[in-house]
């Protein structure tokens, strides 16, 4: 909808859709529903492959459907918050994109806005399903079904060691690099935090703040991987459009991505360390959010230019 009236809405003797600030709007409503999109198809397959594993267990097929979303229950609570944020952003720069006539309820644009509000409050709030993810991820560390302790203990080793030279090489090789640094921000906050409340220092359940950080990292993470793992996929494939259009999503949200990290982890740890323990933690966020800047004007407009010859989605 935004495509097409961007094409066709005629300001300043041209389309709107020729002004930078509107390409800006189309191309990143695209990158953050690519993303969102690439996280929902891969939780549906890691869950369809579980609950096949489970029948073939000889489970009945109600417990291998509620065990398999017990086992992606972090994962689904992603998915609720990132996919109804990703919906407002689009309804709220689509309504804008349509200006005035945006505004008016008899106008799809509008109806839009008002539909998608509800879903940031129903099937759990949003800042429920951020409490949840949280909560799941120690509750499993505690039962000792995951491993925190042990990389956070390898992130902490790291950060006292000298940061390596080596020069990377191969095809994506900064995004599985940025990638693979995002985890271990989320492991250094993660586990700093989870040590002092171990040491009675901090009770995180008193501490939403910092439970909120830690959801969005935990989003950006795996919003950001599960679109590097669909954009290497696509690499050789049939597609709609050039790899480059893909590759230019991608190291947009990255950008991004590696911004709201350092904006998140900072914001969490000076909530609960101090001194030289929070200098050490700062200097490990420095390290690990290193992703090279990115032409974001460039690579947005090459989004924007595909959307708008399709004439729409065209991924
Ligand atoms: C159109 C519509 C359809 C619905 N359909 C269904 C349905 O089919 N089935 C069903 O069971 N329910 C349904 N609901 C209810 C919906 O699930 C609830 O509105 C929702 O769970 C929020 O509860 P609440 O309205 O009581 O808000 P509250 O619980 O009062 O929350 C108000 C605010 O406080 C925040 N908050 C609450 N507790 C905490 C906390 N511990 N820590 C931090 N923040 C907190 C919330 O996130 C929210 O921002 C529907 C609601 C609407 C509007």
């Amino acid at each position: 909808m935004a495509v097409a009236y961007a094409n066709e809405r005629v300001q300043f003797g041209q389309a709107i859709g020729n002004f930078g600030a509107i390409q800006y709007k189309l191309a990143e409503m695209a990158i953050r529903n690519f993303a969102a999109e690439s996280a929902a198809y891969r939780t549906s397959q890691c869950m369809q492959d579980k609950k096949a594993e489970e029948s073939a267990e000889g489970k009945s097929f109600g417990q291998a459907t509620l065990e398999s979303a017990e086992e992606y229950a972090i994962e689904c609570s992603i998915l609720k918050v990132y996919g109804s944020e990703v919906t407002d952003y689009c309804v709220d720069e689509n309504l804008q994109i349509h200006g005035g006539i945006g505004f008016s309820e008899e106008y799809p644009a509008a109806r839009a806005y008002r539909d998608s509000r509800i879903n940031r409050i129903y099937e759990g709030t949003n800042e429920i399903n951020r409490m949840l993810m949280v909560d799941q991820l120690f509750k499993r560390a505690l039962k000792g079904q995951l491993d925190i302790v042990g990389p956070a203990w390898a992130v902490q080793k790291e950060l006292t060691s000298m940061p390596s030279m080596e020069r990377l090489e191969g095809d994506y090789a900064q995004e599985i690099k940025a990638v693979s640094d995002f985890k271990k921000v989320i492991l250094m906050v993660a586990g700093g935090a989870a040590k002092m409340q171990m040491d009675g220092k901090l009770n995180l359940k008193e501490e939403q703040e910092v439970l909120m950080n830690c959801a969005d990292m935990f989003i950006d993470l795996y919003a950001a991987e599960s679109m590097l793992l669909r954009v290497q996929k696509l690499v050789g494939m049939k597609k709609e459009q050039p790899q480059e259009v893909y590759d230019a999503m991608l190291q947009v949200f990255i950008h991004d991505a590696t911004a709201r990290m350092t904006r998140n982890a900072t914001d969490a740890l000076a909530s609960f360390a101090e001194g030289d323990l929070l200098k050490t933690f700062l200097l490990g966020v420095k390290r690990f959010t290193k992703y090279p800047p990115v032409n974001v004007k460039v690579k947005r407009r090459l989004v924007a230019e595909a959307l708008r010859k399709a004439g729409g989605w065209c991924f």
